[in-house]
């Protein structure tokens, strides 16, 4: 029996993910340095290990309540008022999701209705587009460019902005660029959405991994945090990919409207996930500080590797990404990306999976050791040297 005729058009026309692809081919080959993950190589720290084994030990092996633990929530509450200065209320304002991937899937279904147009700035994060979509939304999409760092300027949302734009998604640091907007440009951003009286849905997952200047989360910006959904989790600063644990804050309305979707598609987190969560919160801190200043220095490393081989690569303020660009060399970004895994076994995400702007770029993530790094950088050069 032919079974493709059954799968919904809408799902039918999604694209696979880019980055996978890539993840297939270099899995069959040896020796690769692998600067194509979005993740950590940091192993959780061990005391957010030690004390989910606890709780299973005393039996929290039940479901939590739908938004998650009361005081796991709680302290997301303190973390958020003590890191960014922003005040939200545990019991009403606050869902803890399956990383924060749900969390985005849950606030886009949550608001988007047929015909709503979603702004979405590339290169981006690869989920976005596809979860609009999804969500029965037109996602649109704004080109940031290198000569402005890729930084997201107003008069480009101003453009982008129609009768039927309801929302956008912004995500500070960037997934894939590592451009890092600082209060003033947020400020800047923040005019134009409260003029256009856009929804604005915060991706702020790489907040802890800023290297040279003060953070400023978007919601804490004047007017914005009634209009934001912030969207965060444990993924990265805390080394948690596997744990699955994120977590939305925002309006009391909009997250009762995700706590609504959450209640039936997947009742609640993992609850031992929930426990490892609830240790990073409480003693956390000094083992994000330690992997951040590592990250630093690895960003201080592959950025200056990269410009002194002939690949311009800007300083990414934050997360744990290099995007140079590749095109001095005469190649598309997916035949250098695929050429260099051939021939010199690294792999790294060619820009274009990144949406527009991302084409005559590649990704390189640095969340990897510095002898890695070192050496992933002498076979780029053996291979950009050839065709410069
Ligand atoms: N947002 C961004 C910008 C990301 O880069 C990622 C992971 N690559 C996510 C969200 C999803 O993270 P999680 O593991 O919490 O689902």
């Amino acid at each position: 029996m032919k079974t493709t005729s059954y799968i919904s058009r809408q799902v039918e026309n999604l694209k696979p993910s880019g980055i996978r692809r890539f993840f297939d081919l270099a899995a069959q080959m040896d020796d690769v340095i692998s600067l194509g993950v979005g993740e950590p190589d940091f192993v959780t720290p061990w005391n957010f290990i030690e004390q989910s084994f606890h709780a299973l030990e005393q039996g929290y092996t039940s479901y939590t309540e739908n938004a998650g633990m009361i005081e796991l929530r709680e302290e997301i509450s303190n973390y958020l008022s003590g890191s960014f200065q922003l005040d939200y209320d545990p019991n009403e304002q606050l869902v803890v999701t399956v990383g924060a991937s749900q969390a985005i899937d849950l606030a886009l279904r949550t608001v988007v209705e047929p015909g709503d147009e979603v702004i979405v700035v590339e290169p981006s994060f690869v989920a976005y587009v596809p979860i609009v979509s999804l969500a029965g939304g037109t996602p649109v999409t704004i080109q940031t460019k290198a000569e402005d760092d890729f930084k997201l300027k107003p008069e480009q949302v101003k453009e982008a902005i129609t009768p039927k734009t309801k929302a956008i998604m912004l995500c500070n640091p960037n997934n894939p660029t590592g451009t890092f907007l600082n209060k003033e440009e947020l400020q800047q951003l923040a005019k134009v959405i409260e003029k256009n009286d856009l929804l604005v849905l915060s991706d702020e997952i790489y907040a802890e991994l800023t290297y040279d200047d003060n953070y400023t989360s978007f919601p804490s910006i004047e007017k914005m945090k009634e209009r934001t959904i912030l969207i965060s989790g444990f993924s990265k600063a805390f080394a948690m990919t596997g744990w699955r644990l994120g977590y939305a804050a925002g309006p009391a309305d909009i997250i009762a409207a995700m706590v609504k979707i959450h209640q039936y598609t997947m009742m609640c987190a993992p609850t031992m996930a929930q426990h490892a969560a609830l240790e990073a919160m409480k003693n956390g801190r000094q083992s994000v500080q330690e992997m951040t200043e590592s990250y630093k220095q690895r960003r201080n490393f592959i950025v200056s590797s990269l410009n002194e081989i002939g690949l311009s690569c800007p300083n990414p303020g934050g997360a744990f990404y290099a995007f140079p660009s590749i095109k001095e060399t005469g190649l598309s970004s997916a035949e250098f990306a695929e050429q260099l895994l051939q021939e010199e076994q690294v792999a790294v995400v060619p820009g274009e999976v990144f949406g527009s702007g991302g084409e005559g770029y590649v990704r390189c993530s640095y969340a990897t050791s510095i002898k890695q790094l070192d050496e992933a950088m002498e076979r780029m050069k053996r291979f950009v040297e050839k065709r410069l």
